[in-house]
């Protein structure tokens, strides 16, 4: 029985996992947010009520767990303040009680989102498609030493001092970029007031992490974006700039692997990916328009239309792989209602060659043909359903089939937004 469980996206992200994060947090004690930042956008329903949560773990929604914000997230405090205001006014408790946050946390300042924008605009038609929240110049800093601590907000003086050492180079490289250079104090003393605000949630949360796990309680990581986002391991330099895939989990919340973790890879029935980067398995027809409406596929951060295709197996079982995947949750099963048939892509053909797994490399390679093959589809709506036995044959048949092609069991299948809407087929946490 795995006390640690691995929640990671094996598509390009919005693959569902705040729904499924919330899900199993109701049997969490601990739920740790380990990378990315305010470009993450999570989207929970629950009675009905939609919260999207950017930089606090899915699991606040139970009032059980405890949750974390581990030290490679990189933390927008302004931003984070603001999430933590509305959940209080609906009414969730978000107090240090319930919330801890690294202290090593490295903090986007105005700066990283200003140099964001204008890197972006200066790529021209090679733009990588960032949110513009400043994740990627954050994460810069944090790997080029020079950086700001959440600790350091809590601190005027090494404020003072490390902002004195590293904003005449920002400004310069603001200024190359046509952009206007910014001042020690305009960010300094916004910057000393809200840390004042969060001074009570910081801690070393590694401590709270690892303390958990040694008294064998279930601790729940949530990654953000997704497998093919992993700025190591995805379809680079189309990714995010933080290491996203589950093993990364315990290395960046400052703890040592779990002997049983178990990891769930979170996949849509169909494949969707937002901003630029290869796409194979694409459709830039009717059929992408179709799942792009029916499946509501418009960023949740950012409102930007997703770009839809079909599933892709190779894409997939790469993702297994890299992440040491024990089980799947497929999300979005609904959407597919109403068709005769599904395309789903069993291959990937170059010439004569068929190959079954992807490489990162093949993703943008040329001459790649998808190579898709018509799974039964069905007419019923599928909304709601808890049980595989509500599903019309051909819905449980798509599971079944791409369980068995996959090799992994598919433990969760949801047919609908709410946190109800679930068919749980075996408990990931048993
Ligand atoms: P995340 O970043 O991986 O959490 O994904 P997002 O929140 O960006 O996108 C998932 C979207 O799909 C959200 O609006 C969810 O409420 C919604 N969603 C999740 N599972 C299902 C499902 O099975 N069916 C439908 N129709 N919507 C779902």
């Amino acid at each position: 029985m795995p006390n640690s469980l691995t929640i990671v996206g094996v598509q390009w992200g919005d693959e569902g996992k705040g729904k499924v994060t919330d899900l199993l947090a109701h049997d969490a004690s601990l739920v740790v947010r380990y990378q990315g930042g305010a470009n993450a956008g999570h989207t929970v329903v629950v009675e009905g009520r939609k919260v999207v949560l950017h930089q606090v773990p899915s699991g606040i929604l139970n009032p059980e767990a405890f949750c974390v914000v581990g030290p490679a997230v990189v933390v927008d405090p302004d931003t984070l303040l603001d999430e933590m205001d509305t959940l209080d006014l609906a009414g969730i408790n978000v107090s240090p009680d319930r919330l801890a946050i690294s202290r090593q946390a490295t903090v986007v300042l105005p700066y990283h989102k200003r140099l964001d924008t204008l890197r972006e605009a200066a790529r021209g038609a090679g733009r990588i498609g960032t949110t513009g929240r400043g994740i990627g110049p954050a994460y810069e800093d944090l790997f080029g030493r020079t950086g700001v601590r959440l600790a350091d907000l809590c601190d005027a003086d090494r404020l003072f001092a490390r902002l004195d050492a590293l904003l005449p180079e920002r400004n310069a490289v603001l200024k190359f970029l046509g952009g206007e250079s910014m001042d020690r104090n305009s960010i300094a003393l916004p910057a000393l007031a809200l840390g004042a605000r969060l001074k009570p949630f910081l801690r070393d949360t590694g401590e709270v992490v690892a303390r958990h796990m040694a008294e064998g309680r279930n601790v729940l990581f949530e990654s953000a974006q997704g497998t093919l986002l992993d700025v190591l391991h995805g379809t680079w330099p189309f990714v995010t700039s933080s290491l996203t895939v589950a093993p990364a989990a315990f290395a960046l919340s400052g703890v040592g692997v779990p002997a049983h973790g178990g990891v769930l890879g979170i996949t849509k029935a169909y494949t969707t990916r937002v901003g630029s980067g290869p796409f194979p398995t694409e459709d830039t027809g009717e059929y992408g328009e179709w799942l792009r409406q029916k499946g509501g596929e418009f960023g949740a951060t950012t409102g930007r239309p997703r770009r839809c295709g079909h599933l892709d197996l190779p894409a997939l079982r790469y993702a297994l792989r890299v992440n040491g995947v024990t089980a799947l949750a497929l999300t979005k099963m609904d959407v597919l209602s109403g068709l005769s048939s599904v395309p789903v892509c069993t291959g990937w053909r170059f010439g004569d060659t068929v190959i079954d797994i992807a490489t990162p490399d093949l993703f943008s390679a040329p001459g790649l043909q998808p190579i898709l093959e018509d799974w039964p589809g069905w007419a019923a709506p599928l909304d709601g359903a808890t049980d595989m036995a509500d599903l019309p044959v051909e819905a449980r048949g798509y599971v079944e089939r791409l369980e068995s092609t996959l090799g992994v069991p598919i433990q969760l299948v949801s047919t609908g937004s709410g946190r109800e809407s679930t068919v749980v087929r075996s408990d990931p946490w048993a």
